[in-house]
């Protein structure tokens, strides 16, 4: 409380990986929304697990001030959702989504990303097709007065190839490609009720850059800086020459860096970093993502071995309350 009246800051996000995962997430927010009452200070959870329990605990945050939802179903087609072991069916979204336009929220914004592994066109159309039969699913489900307020916004963002993930070895895709599928996304929404947004090319391809390369990428950061690279977040701010000139000047080829995969007997730049899991588990998965085989969430079901738990000498405390 202290540090939000410093700061004059009106919001509170619980930001994790899946904030609503926690075991305790109920009792969380029902104490922070006491503890914030009459204060003006909201609490928000970025995105919303994609089941019953995710629009309960956004009810339990928004309460009368329904302002707008996010759910992040990651891909379009259920062979992409696969692929990228999202494990929720459009079914899941279907039900979470009317169980929100039900309880009173009238904008709907969905995450997803491009240029995953195995993406096709057809990949990048079913986004599209998704968010038209979101935004058709919202207005059948709700009263005459507010079909009209029912919109749904989507925001895409290129897929960035993160080290110690069963895609560390994949490249990004090529940036010709990216604007192209970014033509085809925009082109394949029917309904002038779904805004469309998507990420920047030019700093996904330096996000890539900066997320492949190993300790020889150090320079170029610096290079990059003392050209005035700052806030390169912020489109506004960003400038892929600098980032192009750094490069060069230190020898590295972006495209090369970006856009090359990376063969699975490579010892890879992060290598002695251990993130817990092991090398053999991202193999086994990238090579089952690759057949579209799917591996259980090991909080619901039972361990599938990626090595966390002894490497780390943890206990996962979670499987027996949620199988
Ligand atoms: S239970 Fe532990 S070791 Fe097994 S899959 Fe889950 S995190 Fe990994």
């Amino acid at each position: 409380i202290q540090g939000l009246e410093k700061t004059g800051y009106d919001e509170v996000s619980l930001t994790s990986l899946s904030t609503t995962d926690h075991s305790c997430i109920r009792d969380v927010l029902g104490r922070l929304n006491r503890r914030l009452e009459d204060t003006g200070i909201r609490v928000s959870i970025p995105s919303q697990r994609l089941d019953s329990f995710g629009v309960d605990m956004a009810e339990s945050v928004a309460g009368e001030k329904k302002g707008g939802l996010t759910f992040a179903p990651e891909a379009g087609s259920q062979r992409m959702r696969d692929i990228i072991n999202k494990n929720v069916t459009e079914e899941d979204l279907d039900r979470a989504a009317k169980a929100a336009f039900e309880a009173g929220w009238n904008r709907m914004k969905l995450y997803f990303m491009m240029g995953l592994p195995g993406e096709r066109d057809e990949d990048i159309v079913a986004i599209a097709n998704l968010a038209d039969h979101v935004l058709e699913l919202g207005r059948s489900v709700v009263p005459k007065a507010r079909r009209g307020s029912i919109s749904v916004s989507i925001s895409v963002s290129v897929f960035i190839p993160k080290a110690a993930t069963a895609f560390q070895w994949c490249p990004q895709l090529d940036y010709d490609d990216v604007k192209r599928r970014q033509k085809l996304l925009i082109t394949s929404v029917r309904n002038r009720a779904v805004r469309v947004h998507y990420h920047d090319a030019e700093t996904s391809l330096i996000e890539a850059a900066l997320s492949r390369a190993g300790r020889d990428m150090t320079p170029v950061i610096l290079d990059a800086w003392r050209a005035g690279s700052r806030f390169d977040a912020w489109v506004e701010h960003f400038s892929l020459d600098n980032w192009k000139e750094a490069a060069a000047k230190n020898g590295i080829d972006l495209n090369e860096l970006v856009h090359l995969p990376y063969e699975l007997d490579w010892r890879l730049p992060w290598e002695h970093v251990s993130p817990g899991c092991t090398r053999g588990f991202l193999e086994r998965e990238y090579r089952r993502s690759l057949e579209g085989v799917t591996t259980p969430d090991c909080t619901r079901t039972s361990c599938t071995g990626c090595g966390i738990c002894p490497t780390l000498h943890a206990k996962n405390v979670l499987m027996g309350d949620r199988a």
